[in-house]
């Protein structure tokens, strides 16, 4: 048996964790199936506790841009643990990672450092709404920005456009701030906007949308959502969590020519390490406490074995002026090479693909919202994900998902992954 040792482990794990892991997605509930417990990883490579080892196309969900347990980044993170993992002080690295960020990407001149993408979207609601006074804010569905109360909403029934809570523990009262729009639909927010006038705080949205598979804005949704802002005085919100740092120094918002008003990070800029932040322009961000009285903390905020690591790693990036261009260059070749091959063998499937995060949807049709995404055949994803995964390579274990490539990730692994494709027998 392939998985034997991750059986077991899987086995024990469910006595004291619940579902036996501390991410859900991680279960495999959605392919099926035994989750693969891993013990280390190496550039572009994971190994697993049958040591098995795997091409990964997660990256720990993409922080693990330049490649896992980089040589450089470990050095470092090596060096800061000699001179303390936390003080609860201010330290010059916070500021030191702080000027990279605000240095490069556009539209910030100050970052609030949190420990999860989840408190960094969360904490910028509550900043959106402390600015304008307002309660309510829009949120695209498919889209996920962590899993605070005001996020976990799904579409309500009828022809509502507010939202019912899509977990127990979460109010109604909750629910009725969080008003939901198809993504890529802009005149639907506009609707939105004319049904709660002077009510609306923000609109937040994955500028690039890679949770529900990887989905494009089509039609300028980007401008649009930004003019629908300005006309009504609400704030837009860039959810840069995934996007930050892949898409290029800039992000999306620099790719896409966007100025959104808040920015949230999370994943690349803690190089693996627990890390979030968000950032705008002064006048947003001099609302925070101590400046302002929007409350925001954390204890750990801008630990320094994190802001080390996220810190070396954009350096990294920064450092290499060819980094997007081979990361992007790896996704491309992927997505054509692995496109031809399912078309020789006949498998009806479409490819949404933005830089270094891509996604493959069997599907007819092309997928620009939820729904669309909904509607392509996961069950085939589910018997292509195991056939990769036996043949080593591991990608997310949803159809729901991107594909996060890393720079470690070389013509090796390439034509490993083509091989493993080319095996692919659906019939
Ligand atoms: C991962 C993710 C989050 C949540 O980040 P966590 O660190 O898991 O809390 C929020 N928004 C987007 C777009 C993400 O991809």
């Amino acid at each position: 048996m392939l998985y034997q040792r991750s059986s077991a482990l899987f086995d024990e794990a469910q006595r004291y964790i619940p579902g036996g892991v501390n991410s859900p997605v991680r279960a495999f509930k959605s392919v099926g199936g035994v989750p693969v417990f891993m013990k280390s990883a190496k550039g572009a490579y994971l190994t697993d506790a049958d040591d098995r080892t795997y091409v990964d196309y997660i990256n720990s969900w993409g922080p693990a841009i330049v490649g896992h347990t980089h040589p450089v980044v470990l050095e470092a993170i090596q060096k800061q643990a000699e001179n303390g993992f936390s003080f609860g002080t201010p330290t010059e690295l916070e500021t030191e990672i702080a000027k990279l960020i605000t240095d490069v990407v556009p539209n910030i001149d100050k970052i609030r450092m949190v420990s999860s993408g989840t408190e960094a979207c969360m904490s910028a609601i509550r900043l959106a709404r402390g600015y304008t006074g307002r309660d309510k804010f829009i949120k695209f569905e498919g889209c996920y920005h962590g899993h605070s109360d005001s996020f976990l909403i799904q579409a309500g029934s009828g022809a509502a456009t507010f939202g019912d809570p899509n977990s127990p523990g979460v109010t109604k009262g909750t629910a009725k701030d969080t008003l939901l729009a198809r993504y890529n639909d802009a005149e639907q927010v506009e609707e939105i906007f004319r049904n709660n006038p002077g009510e609306i705080a923000a609109v937040i949205v994955e500028p690039i949308a890679g949770n529900m598979g990887c989905v494009l804005p089509e039609n300028n949704f980007h401008q649009k959502l930004r003019q629908i802002c300005d006309a009504n005085g609400a704030l837009l919100i860039f959810d840069e969590v995934m996007t930050g740092f892949r898409l290029g120094m800039g992000g999306a918002q620099e790719a896409l020519q966007i100025d959104p008003d808040i920015v949230c990070f999370g994943k690349v800029i803690g190089g693996g390490m627990p890390v979030g932040g968000f950032a705008a322009r002064n006048e947003i961000m001099d609302h925070l406490s101590p400046l302002g009285r929007v409350y925001q903390a954390g204890t750990l905020s801008g630990n320094p074995l994190a802001m080390r690591a996220g810190l070396t790693t954009l350096q990294l990036i920064k450092d290499d002026a060819d980094f997007f261009n081979r990361i992007n260059q790896t996704a491309k070749t992927l997505d054509y090479e692995i496109g031809k091959i399912l078309n020789e063998k006949g498998i009806v499937h479409k490819i949404n693909r933005y830089g270094s995060m891509m996604s493959i949807f069997f599907h007819t049709n092309k997928v620009s919202n939820f729904n669309e995404s909904a509607d392509a055949n996961h069950a085939l994803f589910n018997t292509f994900f195991h056939h990769m995964l036996a043949e080593g390579i591991y990608l997310a274990p949803s159809g729901f998902e991107t594909w996060f490539i890393s720079d470690a990730i070389k013509d090796a692994e390439i034509d490993k992954t083509l091989e493993a494709v080319r095996k692919f027998n659906f019939a």
